[in-house]
């Protein structure tokens, strides 16, 4: 159709509809309509709303998708509970194949900024963030950082790494550094509520957190950056965890609130086995430091292995002793007797 004759055809229905407006209003002038007082926004809103799939149909929908997730977090806690190093192995390598690089889904800084911005996401469009961020917390509460030793997948490949790298090329900071360095990430973590609640921009994430590598997409700047944390935690282990990383300082402040905490022996007080083990730096003398722990199991092993712990040690010598007394008491009596 030529240009001229769209022009004309457009000209004759705008002025049909403008006519047909202004005899609306002529008809009926005082009638309010129902949406009086919403902005546009609000319309889109309400539309929107009318949209919106029952939470029913969206579960039927993502239940198929969540199924792996439950499936991953029975998992986690099958090795939690069991106390199983094996099992841990297992969660720690599905996390990081399923929870990093097939599903990217950890939480994250930008999930503590949206709490502080009161931003949630639509419960129907986030099921994973809700369960994820639940998890997070709850889990946290009664039992301590369960989600850094189990799920968070940054943290798992750190774990898988310390597992597979040679002892002898680590470097183990002294205990007066540790306990200052341990305090940056709270430092990072309130850099980054400050910063956001000036600014209100979170781009700023992807300098303080590396969990962006499992989308395998940065700049050459972040994979640089990248590259020095991984090759620092070859030698210090857990580095990014232990030190700087902003979730895990935020979980640490929640962890004083901790129910189920690991019960340790009297013995423990003088035993530097646990201490040794730790892996996360996250004993001092015979005190757990909860922020720090992780609840990655390797000390209540030893605290469960009647071969190694002292405190089974002393028992079971304590038992030889009475037994051997009770023997000699036994033999006297019946020398006595005889
Ligand atoms: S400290 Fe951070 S990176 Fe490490 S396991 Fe916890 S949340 Fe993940
Ligand atoms: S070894 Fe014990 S104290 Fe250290 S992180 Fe693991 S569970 Fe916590």
């Amino acid at each position: 159709m030529p240009v001229r004759q769209l022009v004309w055809a457009a000209a004759v229905i705008l002025s049909l509809w403008f006519t047909g407006v202004a005899a609306q209003d002529d008809a009926a002038p005082a009638e309010p309509l129902p949406s009086a007082g919403l902005s546009l926004e609000d319309l889109d809103a309400a539309m929107a709303a009318d949209d919106r799939p029952t939470l029913a149909a969206v579960l039927q929908e993502e239940a198929l998708g969540l199924l792996p997730l439950a499936g991953f977090l029975a998992l986690a806690f099958w090795s939690f509970f069991t106390k199983s190093e094996r099992l841990k192995y297992v969660t720690l390598a599905v996390a990081v194949v399923y929870l990093g690089f097939a599903k990217n889904n950890m939480v994250s800084v930008v999930d503590i900024l949206s709490v502080v911005g009161w931003n949630f996401p639509e419960f129907e469009y986030s099921i994973r963030w809700y369960v994820l961020g639940l998890l997070a917390v709850v889990s946290t509460v009664l039992w301590g950082r369960f989600y850094c030793g189990r799920v968070c997948a940054f943290g798992a490949l750190t774990q898988l790494m310390d597992r597979i790298i040679p002892s002898r090329l680590r470097v183990e900071p002294p205990p007066w550094l540790e306990r200052r360095a341990g305090y940056i990430k709270y430092a990072i973590l309130a850099f980054a509520i400050l910063y956001f609640i000036i600014t209100r921009d979170n781009s700023f994430y992807r300098y303080i957190e590396p969990f962006w590598m499992f989308t395998l997409s940065g700049t050459p700047l972040m994979w640089t950056l990248l590259a020095m944390l991984l090759l620092a935690t070859v030698f210090v282990r857990n580095l990014y965890c232990r030190f700087l990383c902003p979730l895990g300082a935020a979980l640490g402040v929640l962890s004083s609130l901790t129910v189920f905490r690991i019960k340790r022996w009297q013995e423990c007080q003088g035993c530097k086995i646990c201490e040794r083990a730790c892996e996360w730096g996250a004993i001092r003398g015979g005190k757990i430091i909860k922020s720090e722990c992780v609840r990655c199991d390797d000390c209540e092993r030893i605290y469960a292995d009647e071969a190694a712990c002292p405190h089974w040690l002393l028992l079971k010598k304590r038992a030889r002793k009475e037994e051997r007394y009770r023997l000699a008491v036994v033999h006297t009596d019946k020398g006595g007797a005889s």
